[in-house]
C-alpha cells in the first residue's frame, strides 16, 4: 500500500525500527537508494493537508528541514506507532429501552439518576455518585444503557456581562463587519482598557457560528487567572500548557483536529496545532518575546499565525498595549487595521509617571532615601507597592575590594550571579552552581564582596525597611511551581498593604486592583545596550509595568529611578506615551535600514575552538556581500557559553525575495564546500529577535 503524503510510516533504520513521515510519493532514480518502508501506520495525512502545506511554508520561510518542521510538529507521543485516536473517558447514554426493575432497585436507582442528571453520563461520576461496576454493566447488558463517545462539554455563556464602553463597541463593531475572510486587525489598547473582554465577544461568535477558536498568550500569561476569565465566561477551554504529558498533549492535538475542542488557549507552539474548523485566531500582548522560539525551528508565534490566518482565509486579531513596531508598522501602512482602546475600562485613572534623578544619591540595597519615603507613603495610605527589578538572584556581581578578582563562570566567561539562602554563585547562562568563596580566590586577603541589586537584595532591604508589611517576591526563583505562584497572587489580590518585588514576570498580564505604586529601580540598562531591539523591549517593559498600577478605584504613580534623566527616549516614553515612542524608534530604524524596513537573518557558528567560527563566518561573509549586507564575523553578546565560543553574521536584504535568494545560496554553499570540522555547529535564525 501507498502511503498518503503526510501519513507515519514504520521504516528501517540501520538496525532500528522508527516512526516517520511519508513526504513523497514516487521515488525518482535519485530516490533509488531508499528501502522499502516496513508500515503504513496512517490512512490519512497525520497533520491534516492545511497544517501539512504549514509545515512546508515553515521549512522554506525558515530555512529548515521539512523532517524537521514536521517532527516539531508532530506530538512525541504520535512518534509510536499506535493508532492515533481520541481516547474518551468510559461514557454511557440512556437508551429508549424500558424494563421493569422492580425486583432490582439498585438498577433502578441507576436508570433514575440517568432520568434526574441527563442521558450521558461518564463512568466515573457513576461511580463517585455510589453505583457500582456490576451495577452499570447489569443494565448495560439488558440494553437500558450503551457505551457511546463522550458528548463534547456542553458551553455556557456567563449570566451577568459588563456593559462595553463606547469605544469598546466601536472596536467590537468593526471585528464584527469583517468575520468572513482573512482581515488582520491590531488591537492597540492601553493597559486595562478591556482588551479582553473584546476577545471575549469576538469568541462568542464565533462559537455561535460553531467554528474553532485559537488563543496564543505569552508563555507567563498563561496562570490560572487567565484561563479561569475564558472558562468562566464560556463552561470550558482547553489549555495546552508545558505541564501536559506527551499522552495528553497528542489527545488535545487529535481532539483539536476532530473538532470536538472549541476554544484552545496556548503558548507558542499552540499554533502548531490541526483544526477542522478555525475560525478565528487571538494573539495577545503579540509583542512578547516568547512567541518566538530561540532553537531548533525558530519560528515566530504571531508571524506564524498571520500566516496560518491568510491560509485559512480568516480573521486575526493581534491585542497589545506595547504593540512590536513590526505590527506598528503595519498598521500605519494599511495592512492590519489599526484598532485602538484609549481609555480604561470601567473608569480607573492611567497612574502618572515620575522620573527620580539619582545622580549623587546613596543607594542601599538600589532604593533612594526619596524613593524608600515615596514607598512609604504609598503603604501608609493602604496601597500596594511593585518594586521592578529585571534581575533575579541577589547580585549581579561577587568580587574581591582588595584586588578586584571577580568571580566568573569559567565555562562561559560571565560574571556569576550571587544568591542567597541556600548561598551560591550560579551562572546564568549555563546553571553552573559553586559556592562563594569565603576569601578572595585570587589574593586571599579579604572575603568578596556583593555588588549589584538582583530581586532576593531589594527584598531584603525592603523587608528590613518594612519589617511589619508582607512582602512578596515574584521571580523565577520563587515561582518553580505554577501552584506556588498562584498562592502568592491569590495573597495579593487580597488587597492588604503588601511590597511586591519582582522581575518581568510580575509585569505582564495580571490584575491587583490595590497596586498604587510601581517603582522601577533602574531603567538605564535597557535603553544603552547594543542590541537594536533593546529600547523597544525596555519601552514595553516599562508601559507593561507600569500598567499594573492605579487599575482600580484609586490613582496610581510610577516612579522610575534613573542616572539619566534627560535620555530623549526616556523623556519621549513618559512624557508622549508609547505610540510616539514607537513612532520616533520606527523612524531611526528606517534610518539604519534595521527591521522591519529590511528583513533580517542570523548565522551563528560556535565551535570550542573560537578560530573555527570565524573563519566560517569570514568565507560565507565573503561569497555573500554582493547578495546582501552583512555585518561580522562579530562575537555572540555571550560570547563563550558551556565552553564554546561563538560568533554570528547578520545579513540584511533589501526585501524578502532578496534575503530568501540569499539564503538559499548561503545552504547551497555551505552543503558544497568541503565537510566542515566535527565541531563546528551553526544555525540560522530568519527574523532574530535578540540579536545580541
Ligand atoms: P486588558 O486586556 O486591556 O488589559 P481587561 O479586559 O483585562 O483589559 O480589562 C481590565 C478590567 O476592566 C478587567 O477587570 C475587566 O473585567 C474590566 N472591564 C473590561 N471591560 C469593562 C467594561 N466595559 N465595564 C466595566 N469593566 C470592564
Ligand atoms: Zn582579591
Ligand atoms: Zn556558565
Amino acid at each position: 500500500m501507498t502511503p498518503v503524503i503526510g501519513a507515519r510510516v514504520a521504516v528501517p533504520f540501520g538496525r532500528q525500527r522508527l516512526t516517520a513521515i511519508c513526504v513523497a510519493q514516487n521515488p525518482t532514480d535519485a530516490h533509488r537508494t531508499l528501502k522499502p518502508i516496513h508500515a503504513v501506520l496512517d490512512a490519512e495525512n497525520a497533520f491534516g493537508d492545511e497544517l501539512y502545506d504549514l509545515a512546508s511554508w515553515l521549512a522554506e520561510y525558515y530555512h529548515h528541514p521539512l523532517g524537521e518542521v514536521l517532527g516539531t510538529i508532530l506530538p512525541v507521543a504520535a512518534r509510536r506507532e499506535a493508532e492515533l485516536i481520541v481516547q474518551y473517558p468510559e461514557t454511557w447514554r440512556r437508551t429508549e429501552k424500558c424494563s421493569n426493575l422492580s425486583r432490582a432497585p439498585k438498577q433502578q436507582a441507576l436508570l433514575d439518576y440517568f432520568a434526574t442528571e441527563g442521558g450521558v453520563l461518564q463512568a466515573a461520576q457513576l461511580r463517585a455518585a455510589g453505583f457500582a461496576r456490576t451495577t452499570i454493566r447489569a443494565i448495560a447488558g439488558k440494553g437500558l444503557i450503551a457505551p457511546t463517545e463522550q458528548a463534547p462539554p456542553h458551553e455556557q455563556l456567563a449570566a451577568e456581562l459588563p456593559v462595553l464602553n463606547p469605544e469598546q463597541c466601536e472596536v467590537l463593531k468593526a471585528l464584527l463587519e469583517r468575520l468572513d475572510g482573512f482581515a488582520p486587525s491590531l488591537l492597540d489598547g492601553i493597559t486595562g482598557s478591556g482588551k479582553t473582554e473584546i476577545y471575549l465577544r469576538l469568541i462568542e461568535r464565533l462559537r455561535a457560528q460553531g467554528q474553532q477558536v485559537l488563543v496564543l498568550v505569552p508563555e507567563i500569561a498563561l496562570t490560572p487567572q487567565t484561563v479561569a476569565r475564558f472558562q468562566d465566561r464560556f463552561g470550558v477551554a482547553e489549555v495546552l500548557h508545558s505541564n501536559l504529558s506527551d499522552t495528553q498533549r497528542l489527545q488535545t492535538w487529535l481532539k483539536c483536529k476532530r473538532g470536538d475542542i472549541g476554544i484552545l488557549i496556548g503558548t507558542r507552539s499552540a499554533i502548531l496545532t490541526p483544526f477542522a474548523n478555525l475560525g478565528l485566531i487571538v494573539v495577545d500582548e503579540e509583542h512578547d518575546g516568547s512567541f518566538k522560539q530561540t532553537d531548533g525551528l525558530r519560528y515566530s508565534a504571531r508571524d506564524v499565525a498571520v500566516k496560518r490566518a491568510q491560509n485559512l482565509n480568516i480573521p486575526i486579531l493581534l491585542g497589545s498595549a506595547t504593540p512590536c513596531l513590526e505590527s506598528l508598522l503595519n498598521a500605519q501602512s494599511g495592512r492590519y487595521r489599526h484598532l485602538r482602546l484609549t481609555k480604561r475600562a470601567g473608569g480607573a485613572e492611567l497612574p502618572s509617571f515620575h522620573l527620580l534623578d539619582i545622580r549623587g544619591h546613596t543607594l542601599t540595597d538600589g532604593l533612594s532615601v526619596p524613593l524608600q519615603r515615596i514607598i512609604s507613603r504609598h503603604l501608609n495610605a493602604g496601597g500596594q507597592v511593585l518594586v521592578f527589578i529585571n534581575r533575579r538572584g541577589y547580585a549581579p556581581s561577587y568580587l574581591c575590594p582588595h584586588c578586584g578578582w571577580r568571580a566568573t563562570c569559567p565555562q562561559c566567561d560571565m560574571p556569576m550571579t550571587l544568591h542567597k539562602t541556600p548561598a551560591a554563585l550560579i551562572c546564568h547562562h549555563c546553571a553552573r552552581r559553586e559556592n562563594p568563596p569565603s576569601s578572595c580566590t585570587a589574593c586571599g586577603q579579604q572575603a568578596p564582596i556583593a555588588v549589584g541589586i538582583g530581586t532576593q537584595r531589594a527584598a531584603e532591604g525592603l523587608l528590613a525597611l518594612f519589617p511589619d508589611t508582607p512582602l512578596y517576591r515574584i521571580d523565577r526563583d520563587t515561582t518553580r511551581s505554577a501552584r506556588r505562584m498562584e498562592e502568592q497572587l491569590r495573597a495579593i489580590r487580597q488587597g492588604k498593604p503588601a511590597v511586591l518585588v519582582g522581575t518581568q514576570m510580575l509585569a505582564k498580564g495580571h490584575h491587583f486592583p490595590n497596586v498604587t505604586l510601581v517603582a522601577v529601580l533602574n531603567a538605564d540598562g535597557g535603553f544603552c545596550s547594543a542590541d537594536f531591539r533593546a529600547p523597544e523591549r525596555t519601552a514595553q517593559l516599562i508601559i507593561q509595568v507600569a500598567g499594573r498600577a492605579g487599575r482600580a478605584k484609586r490613582p496610581g504613580q510610577v516612579w522610575i529611578q534613573t542616572y539619566q534623566p534627560e535620555n530623549p527616549l526616556l523623556v519621549s516614553l513618559i512624557e508622549e506615551g508609547y505610540e510616539s515612542f514607537a513612532t520616533c524608534e520606527l523612524t531611526s530604524r528606517r534610518r539604519s535600514g534595521l527591521p522591519p524596513y529590511r528583513p533580517m537573518a542570523m548565522l551563528r557558528a560556535e565551535s570550542r575552538d573560537s578560530a573555527l567560527p570565524i573563519a566560517f563566518l569570514s568565507e560565507i561573509r565573503t561569497a555573500l556581500l554582493d547578495e546582501f549586507e552583512v555585518l561580522g564575523p562579530a562575537p555572540a553578546p555571550i560570547q563563550r557559553i558551556a565552553d564554546r565560543y561563538r560568533f554570528q553574521l547578520l545579513m540584511l536584504a533589501d526585501n524578502r525575495r532578496t534575503l530568501h535568494h540569499g539564503l538559499h545560496r548561503l545552504q547551497e554553499k555551505i552543503a558544497s564546500d568541503k565537510p566542515l570540522p566535527a565541531s563546528l555547529r551553526w544555525s540560522l535564525d530568519v527574523d532574530p529577535y535578540d540579536t545580541f
